[in-house]
């Protein structure tokens, strides 16, 4: 049977395997997808080794997306330009192809949403490793502006460089000025349940705020936009499963239905 894993570290909390679980059972593809746990100085014989044993694709997760970026003997585009890759894929002829599907995940569950980015003034705080990745994918669909926020300006204004077509602003959090249609939390801050210091009247009822982290409650930063009467709020569940759903179809060549998947999942984490 093809092999999938997910490797990270640590690993024990991610979802991927259920995931794909129910993307195998759901287009009846036969496959095994388990989780790798790998040491912070072995990515590269771990990995070099699961491929070695015949294992056909691999998700990575934090820490290991710019080392799987080096590691690829090929890159996508988007995974270039994001300069990290969280899914990899043997070849025919045994080359490993690296490719960044977060971005795609996020603009899908957008828009599965009914949240339209077409000519829309969108904000992303923070300039780590997911907003790197979701950078292209968000231009790619023409909003009229795209503002990046971060604690570290250096990071954000490094971003703005990598996507010079994109006019992209750069912002310190305190010096935010106008409203926008959607703000993206980005940043690790909720994990943490903090929040960047953010001034008023940045959003409003017309506005839309999503965080690209997800769990049981809604995150600090979903309170604070329920707090400015942001109308659309959503977690970043939907992203997770938008982006194992493009990973599978690299690999298999079938594009499983996302609805059901986040349902499910959005029950199994309230239960849990
Ligand atoms: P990184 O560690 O690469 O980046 C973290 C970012 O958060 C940096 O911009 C950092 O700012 C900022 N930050 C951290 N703590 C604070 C704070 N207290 N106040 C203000 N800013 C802060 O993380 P990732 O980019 O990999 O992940 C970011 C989030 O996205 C995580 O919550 C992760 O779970 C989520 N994620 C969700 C995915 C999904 O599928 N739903 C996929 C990938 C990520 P600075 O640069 O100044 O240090």
């Amino acid at each position: 049977m093809d092999r999938y894993a997910v490797v990270g570290n640590p690993i024990a909390h991610s979802k991927s395997p259920v995931i794909h679980g129910l993307f195998a059972e759901q287009t009846g593809q036969a496959l095994t997808y388990d989780k790798m746990l790998v040491e912070l100085t072995s990515f590269d014989e771990e990995v070099a080794g699961f491929f070695a044993l015949g294992g056909k694709g691999l998700n990575v997760t934090v820490p290991f997306k710019e080392q799987a970026y080096r590691y690829a003997d090929e890159l996508s585009g988007r995974a270039r330009a994001a300069g990290a890759v969280n899914t990899l894929i043997v070849q025919t002829e045994g080359t490993v192809w690296g490719d960044n599907t977060d971005g795609v995940g996020l603009v899908a569950d957008l828009l599965a949403q009914g949240w339209a980015l077409a000519g829309k003034r969108i904000l992303i705080l923070g300039a780590g490793g997911a907003v790197r990745g979701i950078v292209g994918p968000l231009l790619e669909q023409n909003p009229q502006s795209l503002v990046i926020a971060n604690r570290t300006l250096e990071k954000a204004a490094a971003i703005a460089q990598a996507f010079p077509t994109g006019a992209i602003g750069v912002s310190a959090y305190t010096d935010l000025q106008g409203d926008f249609d959607l703000i993206i939390n980005g940043t690790s801050a909720s994990l943490g349940g903090e929040l960047p210091p953010l001034p008023g009247g940045i959003a409003n009822a017309n506005s839309a705020a999503y965080d690209l982290m997800y769990g049981a409650e809604p995150t600090t930063f979903l309170h604070w936009a329920e707090e400015q009467g942001v109308g659309q709020r959503s977690d970043g569940l939907g992203m997770l499963v938008e982006q194992a759903a493009e990973a599978f179809f690299l690999w298999r060549g079938v594009r499983p239905e996302t609805a059901p998947v986040i349902a499910r999942l959005r029950e199994m984490i309230a239960a849990a």
